[in-house]
Parts: C-alpha cells; sequence; structure tokens
C-alpha cells in the first residue's frame, strides 16, 4: 500500500501496526464514515454510550441482570434450555440462549467443548488473538489546548513493558476534545502499552499481589517521565492515575488472555468462516468480537443484528 509513499513519514504511519495488517480500503472506509458523521467518539466515552442501549433496551421492557456470571449453559438432548450463574442459580426456561460474551469461556467452559469440530478447535489452537495492553491513564491539571488529540510518539529508548513486550513508539490519547472527563482547567491523556504476555501479569497479580503493583507503578513513572519531556510541566500536575494491565481487562469482561478485540484480522480469517451457531447444539448463538474478526463495537452490535432473522 505504502510502497509508491514518497514521503518516509507518511509511509512509516500509514505502515504502522494499524494499517500494516488492513486492507488499504479500510482506511477509507474509515475516514469516509468519520466524514460522513456515521463513526466517531461518543463525548463521555463507553458508559454514557452504554446507558443510552440500556435505555432503550430497558424501554422495550426487556431485563438486565447485572453481576450475575454465568459459568454453564444448561442443555438437554443437544439444545440450550438455559444457564446456570455462579452464585448456583439455574433458569432453565429460555427458548434461546445467546452468548455475548467471551468466546473461549463460552465454548470451552460454559459448554465444556461438547459442540466444537475441528475448525472451531483449530481456530482457538493457532489463528492470533488482538493482544492486550497496559493502558495508563492521568488526570493532569493543566489543558493542551494546541496539541492534537492523537500522537504516536517515538522514543529516544525502548520502553520495557514487560520481558516480552517492549516498544520503540507510544500512542497518546489527549482528551482535550471531551470537557465531560475532567474539570475544567484539567485534562486526561491515555497511553496504551500494548502487550501480549497476559500470563506475565496474571500470575504476577495472584502470586506477588505488592511486586504487581510496583510494576504498574515503575510504567507509570516512566510515562510520566516521557510525557514530561515531550510536553513539560507535567510531573507536578498528575492528580489522578489509573493503570490497567492485561488481568484487569480479563477480571472486568472476562475476555482470552486479556484481549482486547478478539482475533487479530488477517488475511487467513474472514467473518464468514466463523459460525454464530455451533455444531450439534440447538437454541444457541455466539455473537460478539469472538465472531468478528477484527473486534470493534460497531462489528459487535452487527453480529447480534445478523442472527435476528434466524429466529424469528
Ligand atoms: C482500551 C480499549 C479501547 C478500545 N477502543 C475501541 C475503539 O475506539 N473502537 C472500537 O470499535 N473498539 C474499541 N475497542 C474494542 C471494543 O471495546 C471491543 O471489540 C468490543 O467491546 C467487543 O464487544 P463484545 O460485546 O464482543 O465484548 P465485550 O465488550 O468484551 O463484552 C462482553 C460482556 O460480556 C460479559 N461477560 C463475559 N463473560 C461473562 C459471563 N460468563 N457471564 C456474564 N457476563 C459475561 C462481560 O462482563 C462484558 O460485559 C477497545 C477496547 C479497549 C480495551
Amino acid at each position: 500500500m505504502t510502497k509508491k509513499c514518497k514521503s518516509e513519514k507518511l509511509k512509516h504511519a500509514l505502515n504502522m501496526d494499524f494499517f500494516s495488517r488492513y486492507p488499504a480500503l479500510f482506511l477509507f472506509i474509515s475516514l469516509g464514515n468519520l466524514h460522513n458523521k456515521n463513526s466517531g467518539y461518543p463525548i463521555g466515552g463507553s458508559l454514557p454510550f452504554a446507558r443510552l442501549l440500556e435505555k432503550k433496551y430497558l424501554g422495550l421492557e426487556g431485563r438486565i441482570r447485572y453481576k450475575s456470571k454465568v459459568t454453564k449453559i444448561n442443555t438437554k438432548n443437544n439444545q440450550v434450555i438455559g444457564i446456570t450463574l455462579e452464585n448456583g442459580e439455574i433458569h432453565n426456561d429460555a427458548d434461546i440462549v445467546i452468548s455475548a460474551a467471551d468466546g473461549y469461556y463460552t465454548i470451552f467452559k460454559m459448554l465444556e467443548e461438547k459442540y466444537m469440530d475441528n475448525k472451531i478447535k483449530k481456530l482457538y489452537d493457532e489463528h492470533p488473538r488482538w493482544p492486550s495492553m497496559v493502558l495508563v491513564s492521568l488526570g493532569i491539571s493543566r489543558t493542551f489546548k494546541n496539541e492534537p488529540t492523537s500522537i504516536e510518539l517515538h522514543l529516544d529508548k525502548e520502553l520495557t513493558i514487560d520481558k516480552k513486550s517492549k516498544l520503540n513508539s507510544i500512542p497518546i490519547t489527549i482528551y482535550n476534545f471531551d470537557p465531560t472527563l475532567a474539570p475544567e482547567g484539567k485534562t486526561c491523556m491515555r497511553v496504551m502499552l500494548k502487550t501480549d504476555n497476559y500470563q506475565y501479569w496474571d500470575s504476577l497479580r495472584k502470586s506477588n499481589i505488592e511486586g504487581y503493583n510496583q510494576e504498574k507503578d515503575r510504567l507509570t513513572q516512566e510515562i510520566i517521565i516521557i510525557l514530561d519531556k515531550r510536553f513539560g510541566n507535567i510531573v507536578n500536575n498528575i492528580e489522578v492515575i489509573n493503570v490497567a494491565t492485561p488481568a484487569t481487562f480479563h477480571r472486568h469482561t472476562n475476555n482470552w488472555m486479556g484481549s482486547t478485540q478478539g482475533w487479530n484480522w488477517l488475511p487467513s480469517l474472514i467473518p464468514e468462516s466463523i459460525k454464530k451457531e455451533l455444531p450439534g447444539l440447538k437454541n444457541f448463538y455466539l455473537i460478539g468480537q469472538w465472531t468478528t474478526p477484527g473486534g470493534g463495537v460497531s462489528t459487535a452490535f452487527l453480529s447480534g443484528r445478523d442472527i435476528y432473522p434466524n429466529y424469528l
């Protein structure tokens, strides 16, 4: 895609992680959608966005039970009849069950590997996942009015995230476009540090919580120094620090290995190759990012909408 680029900087930018793995068309679809205001950033971030859907669903007399982990999908004669919750409650009065949860947990744990074929096994054994990340969010008591909202900052020295992950550049988002995220005169800033090393962060948290917190502090301090060097006036203006690791993403979303977007979108995996029904199981659908390579919010919605005609 970038062979004909005369500018080395533009070539580098277009070849960065995202575009190197996506067809060029994707860039133009994204830019076109942004231009036509078909996509964008929801002011307030994901919570008010999710609340809109919650309101609509409740308005249609839907019911939601929060803090209710499903541990088993109950079946009878290869037909789904309901679910079992972590607290032991059993609900066996379902016409259909749709899992929008993590694909691995659904197939391998909730359904105990009983409804899978070689294709599904190969997918989960071999296809690369979207990595996880350490997400450093800072509340800073100053503004960044003349700065862009997104920066890919190239580092003088490699930054070590963990033993497996080292970065030469870091993506920074300055939320100077969303006044709801910080009081006036202050700014929320986010740095995403990609890592595939879920096992390290998860086992450190489980075996040595002090060491885990120290590692989070170490990374945060390194990030603050990098940001201070780039923007100035940061070190003494930090008011809030929040750090999420792959273990945090797993604890909050149950996503396999703390993956943030499910399957990596590579030419070897097209969306049509992942079925939303499982072999030999009736009245069940799996939707969400583990059925739509590349993940993302809109594709997760779409995957749910796509099963609708099947059970009308
Ligand atoms: C920091 C970050 C930034 C991102 N930025 C973007 C972006 O800008 N644009 C974009 O399109 N995408 C973005 N993504 C990716 C996007 O968030 C995901 O691809 C999308 O949320 C996937 O939706 P989903 O419904 O399939 O799964 P999830 O959002 O993971 O939802 C699954 C839900 O199921 C629940 N659950 C799991 N297991 C169980 C269980 N056993 N019982 C009950 N409930 C369960 C979880 O708690 C969760 O609420 C980002 C992700 C991260 C982490």
